[in-house]
């Protein structure tokens, strides 16, 4: 019989109080895989009591203790590598390639973690004031939370659990219910762990679990990742709850290519940016510019190479391209296509429709290229989130930037030159978080910031890097003054003897 997934909570598989529940479909096959609870408010709240008692516990453990049990997890996850990226295709339906490249990432965020002890550090100095001294102290908070979507369902949750517990905080994931599977598996791995009750749970769940994370007022903040709409809705939730929160929404990425640009290399690349994972990348390559000049060969070689792909269950070695994620995703991307053709662009490569032989079931979608797109078509402006290249002709560098600069969002966006001009300009000039140079897919190593910016992120600090010691610490400040106690002169010889008549004289602080 077909499982019902359960949360963790307080280190226990504890049933979801909701007894009502949606299935989670493998897209490639429709195999129903398990059946996801649909939590509730008491689920979270039965989260955040076991997640709030462990947090003194928990934070009084030494780092480099803490930073061990990350040190272990990655040992486990190496040795379930291959079992933790067949989940990943089948909950998912992106590639084996794709999803090893998935628990790869994932690995990186737990060493990420193991490095805290070396990173969490405050500052200090001395005669702030005569015989004064000040400290920044890094302190963790309290209860985390991760509200997290159906794409990279095991990486990105995390880009933020071995951080948050290795500072010393307490953490809850709220899954997709599209693609919980991973968090399951996640969970018994950490499991096995035996870190103290209540470090790590996991609660299930869609709309009213997520509002729970956002309005419960024992949370002291959320890493949201998602699509736009919901990204706003977090961030506004979550502050008017007085949380911290980051929230990492939808994209909408631009690649622009030069006339110098290595063609062969660029399409290479281009193909994997806008095709990988479906398209179903926060910084898949959308709309391509194509400068001057670089627009024949470019559209030509384009239409080559995405005819040729090989399209099927993700399971297959030999698939180069999996499915999307649902029957309704399949929908609204065939329907935005639409949209797109009645708007004047140009199919010149139609993946609507597609079929797979003996997986006629299946949510596919072929690659997709529109030419003739100009900047106001909704398939130029609008997340698509599929395997739908738009082509832009533009005349000149400048007219890219502008295109480029005229989007809403501001996710990810991409130069294809020889030039190290133009790369520098397009650095410098283009208003995305995420820019590369040569590179289709610019996502940040787990030590650097996940850059985003106008409708594609909501926030201060980003997620991974610095910014996430910053967010999942708070800074005390201690101003320390020792002055002679009884007695004290006659036992102590002090460093700072002959300075204590001038502890004021000097200075115009007044503590
Ligand atoms: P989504 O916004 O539909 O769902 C994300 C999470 O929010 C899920 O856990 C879901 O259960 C929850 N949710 C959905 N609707 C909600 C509601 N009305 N109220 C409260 N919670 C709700 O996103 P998705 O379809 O799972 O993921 C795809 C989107 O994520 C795309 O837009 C993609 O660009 C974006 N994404 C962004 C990044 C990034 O780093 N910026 C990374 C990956 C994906």
């Amino acid at each position: 019989m077909t499982r019902t997934l359960k949360n963790y909570i307080g280190g226990e598989w504890v049933a979801s109080t909701s007894d009502k529940t949606t299935p989670v479909i493998n897209p490639a096959t429709c195999e129903v895989l398990a059946y996801v609870p649909e939590g509730t408010r008491e689920d979270v709240d039965s989260a955040v009591q076991a997640a709030s008692a462990a947090f003194p516990e928990w934070r009084a453990t030494p780092m480099l203790s803490r930073a061990q049990y990350l040190y272990r997890l990655k040992g486990l996850f190496e040795g379930r590598f291959e079992e933790l990226a067949r989940i990943v295709v089948e909950e998912n339906g992106k590639t084996r390639d794709e999803a090893r490249g998935e628990v790869r990432r994932g690995i990186e965020s737990i060493e990420y973690g193991m490095s805290v002890p070396a990173l969490m550090r405050g500052y200090k100095m001395e005669d702030v004031s005569s015989g004064i001294d000040e400290t920044a102290e890094r302190q963790p908070i309290g209860v985390f939370a991760a509200i997290t979507p159906f794409n990279f369902p095991l990486m990105v949750p995390l880009w933020f659990l071995p951080t948050a517990i290795a500072t010393g905080n307490t953490y809850i994931i709220k899954p997709s219910p599209q693609t919980p599977i991973s968090m399951d598996l996640l969970y018994e791995i950490m499991d096995e762990l035996d870190l103290p009750e209540g470090v790590v749970n996991l609660v299930h769940g869609g709309k009213e679990a997520s509002m729970a994370v956002m309005e419960h007022p024992g949370i002291a903040g959320v890493s949201f990742v998602g699509s736009t709409p919901i990204a706003k809705l977090v961030y506004e939730v979550c502050a008017k709850h007085g949380k911290r929160v980051q929230a990492q929404g939808g994209a909408k990425n631009y690649i622009a290519v030069m006339p110098d640009a290595n063609m062969a290399a660029s399409v290479t690349n281009i193909m994997g940016s806008s095709y990988g994972c479906a398209g179903q990348r926060c910084l898949a390559g959308s709309v391509v510019v194509a400068v001057g000049d670089a627009y024949e060969p470019l559209k030509a070689e384009l239409l080559k190479r995405a005819s040729a792909l090989r399209v099927g269950n993700g399971l297959d070695e030999s698939t180069q391209m999996g499915t999307v994620i649902s029957e309704s995703a399949r929908e609204r991307i065939e329907s935005m296509i639409a949209a797109g053709v009645a708007e004047g662009a140009q199919p010149i490569l139609d993946g609507r429709g597609k079929t797979v032989a003996g997986l006629e079931q299946g949510s596919w979608v072929g690659p997709t290229i529109l030419d003739g797109v100009t900047p106001e078509m909704s398939v130029a402006t609008d997340e698509i989130f599929g395997p739908v290249m738009s082509i832009i002709h533009v005349p000149d560098f400048d007219s890219a930037v502008d295109v480029i600069n005229k989007s809403r969002f501001g996710n990810a966006a991409s130069l294809f030159t020889s030039s190290g001009l133009a790369a520098r300009e397009f650095k410098y000039r283009v208003n995305a978080g995420n820019i590369g140079i040569n590179i289709g897919v610019a996502a940040a190593t787990a030590s650097f910031p996940f850059g985003g910016q106008k409708d594609s992120f909501f926030g201060d600090l980003h997620g991974q890097g610095l910014d996430s010691i910053e967010f999942f610490t708070d800074k005390k400040i201690l101003i320390e003054r020792w002055i002679e106690g009884r007695g004290e002169r006659a036992t102590l010889k002090l460093e700072s003897e002959g300075r204590q008549e001038h502890v004021f004289p000097h200075t115009t602080i007044n503590f």
